[in-house]
């Protein structure tokens, strides 16, 4: 495993582009954390994913009834994810570390674990975006092929069709992959330490709370047939709607997305990188917007990680701005649709014979 650093080139462009997003923000103060309107969405959010288990578990008496709660569980355990664990993780919502810290608990909820999420999201995804061999969010298995670098099988050739069924399986890969990554003290290439106490405690806490909350409590009540049945779809729609939204940002044709070269020195710089592996979509549905916890403006994300997504669409004309001053290439899909229509030509091309 080549550990050596992975070098960007250097350039004036994210100065400039900090200069004047910063100067944009001034008046707001800085970061924005704090903004009542996460709270209010974080409880809003919470209680749905509450109300949606407790009439499942404890009310629900017909098939349609039970098959709604548990659409509407998983739709509300995929807010979670954007809107507390992604934000939390960050370091977005508040200027208080600890609340920043039980938003991104909340991953362990599903089935998750808040520790690994931060090596491999934070540090290796949000560094080196796209780069194959780096990124470890594009080596998703042998059954895809979401980058040139990786082999391409006689089976991709139908992967724009089977890959949407598989992408439900998120939370069943966490819960698993996580143990084993756990183990080996790194994800991909990147290690982590494994010696904190803490850190272990919460983890092996968490890998218990998602068999207590999905399995032991509703094995109460129901019979072990209707827990499969119903478990399995929340955290089937979980797992879809999740992965689903970070793919349709990053694999598809108008992002960038290329093999770290062999010299691990990538052409562009840092910045510029990171506008041109991601592309932003349907900026103007305030609700998917809302409920993607600003994910659609994957662009502005990737730069201000830090930053409350609640500011996205207001410097998003600014961002656009500066990438045309600097010939960087901005991308937009316009619509929910149109990103759902490039992530599928994305995969048929991959699927394709090399
Ligand atoms: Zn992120």
């Amino acid at each position: 495993m080549d550990d050596s650093p992975v070098k960007f080139s250097p350039g004036s462009f994210q100065a400039a582009l900090r200069r004047r997003v910063e100067h944009h923000l001034a008046p707001t103060g800085a970061g924005g954390f704090d903004d009542p309107r996460l709270y209010a969405k974080a409880v809003l959010i919470l209680g749905w994913f509450v109300v949606s288990y407790v009439l499942l578990v404890f009310v629900a008496t017909s098939w349609t009834a039970a098959l709604l709660l548990s659409l509407s569980l998983g739709f509300a355990g995929a807010g979670i994810g954007f809107n507390l664990m992604h934000d939390g993780s960050h370091g977005a919502c508040s200027r208080h570390p600890w609340i920043n810290r039980a938003m991104a608990l909340s991953l362990e909820l599903l089935g998750g674990s808040s520790y690994i999420w931060k090596w491999k999201h934070n540090v290796v995804h949000h560094t080196y975006p796209n780069l194959g061999g780096v990124d470890d969010d594009l080596e998703i298995g042998p059954w895809v092929r979401i980058a040139p670098h990786q082999p391409q099988r006689a089976i991709h050739r139908y992967q724009q069709f089977y890959m949407w069924m598989l992408f439900g399986l998120l939370p069943f890969k966490w819960y698993l992959l996580d143990i084993r990554n756990y183990r080996r003290g790194h994800v991909g290439r990147q290690r982590f330490p494994k010696d904190d106490k803490t850190e272990r405690a919460v983890f092996v806490a968490g890998k218990i709370l998602l068999p207590v909350w999905a399995l032991v409590i509703p094995l109460t009540r129901h019979s072990p047939l209707i827990v499969l049945l119903f478990t399995f779809t929340s955290l089937f729609t979980i797992g879809f709607v999740l992965s689903v939204t970070f793919l349709l940002a990053h694999c598809v044709e108008d992002a960038q997305c290329a093999s770290l070269p062999e010299s691990r020195r990538v052409a562009s710089e840092w910045a510029v990188h990171q506008v041109e592996t991601a592309v932003d979509f349907a900026p103007r549905n305030s609700l998917l917007s809302w409920y993607l916890g600003g994910l659609n403006f994957q662009i502005e994300h990737h730069l201000f990680p830090h930053l409350s997504h609640v500011h996205y669409p207001k410097i998003a004309p600014i961002v656009r701005e500066v990438c045309n001053e600097f010939g960087v290439r901005y991308s937009v899909s316009p619509t929910f649709g149109s990103a759902i229509s490039a992530h599928f030509r994305w995969l048929r091309l991959m699927g394709r014979p090399v």
